[in-house]
């Protein structure tokens, strides 16, 4: 039999790091990833045939479970037409006019092939059609690969970029002013200094690359009316809260109107697919239609089109995120009721299907909170879990996911896990 430790030796000879996406190789968590044989529902089964229930969900994508047979059949059905054409397919259109019905800030959207491109392509457009050059993002928050966002906060509420990785040029890094989530305080004094340079404003409406922080009461709101009085453009990254914290997204949830979406995730049903959307005069400025370039050799596919469609269908299904919402309640609700037994500090955050679990008292609304809890309790209860046949995501630093597919007693069964967990992880 092949083994994961097997796998893996092989795999660090071959791959950075072993793996072809960093959080995958558990340097967090420390010990070594297992390598996935089979997904099905709520599970997954490694190369050893241990059952994993897992709350990863492909990092998100997979909100109705995975191997869904309505997805599969779907590709199964693309896929006997060919793999792709390279010419406009009937699938696009259907995607658009999908994505255009379900969120009504979108009147044009472009599809490529992963978050990073959409989000890279939405301050493209962001640039050009303001004829700026600066863009704002938030400590803590993720938005893909791209130079420009591998940048985080020096020491002080607001300040120049400094780049997190080598390669990023200084150039580049200038570029991107960086704030704290949850401060208004700090982003008005931001756009009183720097306004009238400021192309866009990127935020994921949900935190969900720094554990799962939601925004405060009016603060997305705040942002919309500080991106408004100073022209620049408030680009929402809801490649992980697009159809996961609601049918409509987190512009849904919380009521506010972006001017730009990018997606990603479970608009491709677990395909490599992402898009980016928006007002019809923004999007017009886009090639052909406009001057600003964007493109891409496999965007569209037929194989991805039908497995994202039928899993935008699914999703509609009337009471969907209500029994979502409630699923993952029973999940951080019974989380919270055992480390309260045990007297072992922890909280936690939830929007929708996705949730945030933190060895710290109180609740946690800040990049700074989040970054001190206790990471080496997190790890230890991580571990905890896995030998329990829970599979959570492998960072302190990373959001939660709860599918269709947990049934009550998936969720029973990783309560009990959890009792062992935490005592194990208390005892150190
Ligand atoms: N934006 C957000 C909010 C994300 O969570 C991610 C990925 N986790 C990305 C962008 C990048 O997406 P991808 O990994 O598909 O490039």
């Amino acid at each position: 039999m092949t083994t994961n430790h097997e796998l893996f030796q092989r795999a660090q000879q071959l791959m950075p790091g072993g793996v072809n996406s960093p959080v995958r190789a558990f340097k967090s968590v420390g010990g070594e990833p297992f390598f996935t044989a089979r997904a099905d529902g709520a599970c997954l089964w490694d190369v050893e045939g241990k059952r994993y229930i897992d709350y990863v969900g492909s990092w998100g994508p997979m909100i109705v479970g995975h191997n869904h047979p309505q997805v599969r059949e779907a590709v199964e059905r693309a896929v006997k037409n060919g793999l792709s054409y390279g010419t406009p397919c009937p699938a696009e259109v259907t995607m658009a006019e999908t994505i255009t019905r379900l969120i009504p800030s979108i009147d044009m959207v472009r599809m490529v092939n992963s978050g990073t491109e959409a989000t890279m392509s939405a301050i493209r457009l962001a640039r050009g059609a303001t004829n700026r050059s600066l863009i704002v993002k938030f400590e803590g928050c993720y938005h893909g690969h791209g130079d420009s966002f591998l940048v985080k906060a020096g020491s002080g509420a607001l300040t120049f970029g400094v780049p997190t990785s080598p390669g990023v040029p200084k150039a580049n890094a200038d570029l991107t002013l960086t704030l704290a989530y949850n401060d208004i305080d700090a982003a008005v004094r931001l756009f009183d200094e720097h306004g009238h340079d400021i192309a866009g404003l990127i935020i994921e409406p949900v935190a969900g690359n720094m554990n799962c922080i939601p925004p405060k009461d009016g603060y997305l709101q705040a942002l919309r009316e500080l991106c408004t009085k100073h022209g620049a453009l408030l680009i929402f990254d809801e490649v992980m809260t697009g159809f996961r914290v609601a049918l409509g997204g987190a512009q849904a949830y919380y009521g506010v109107t972006p001017d730009l979406t990018t997606f990603g995730k479970i608009i491709g049903g677990g395909m490599p697919v992402g898009a980016y959307g928006g007002r019809r005069d923004l999007m017009q400025q886009i090639a052909p239609a406009g001057p600003i370039y964007q493109a891409g050799t496999l965007s569209g596919n037929p194989v991805a089109m039908a497995a994202g469609l039928a899993m935008l269908e699914l999703i509609q299904a009337p009471g969907f995120y209500d029994q979502l919402a409630a699923r993952t309640r029973l999940l951080t609700d019974g989380l919270q009721a055992i480390a309260d037994g045990e007297g072992i500090p922890f909280s936690t955050n939830r929007v929708g299907g996705m949730f945030g679990l933190f060895f710290t008292a109180g609740k946690v609304e800040s990049y700074a909170q989040a970054t001190a809890a206790d990471t080496a309790m997190f790890n230890r209860f991580f571990h905890g879990m896995l030998e329990r046949g829970v599979y959570l995501a492998p960072s302190a630093f990373e959001a939660g996911f709860v599918s269709s597919a947990h049934s009550e007693q998936d969720v029973a069964d990783t309560l009990e896990a959890a009792r062992g967990a935490m005592k194990a992880a208390r005892a150190g």
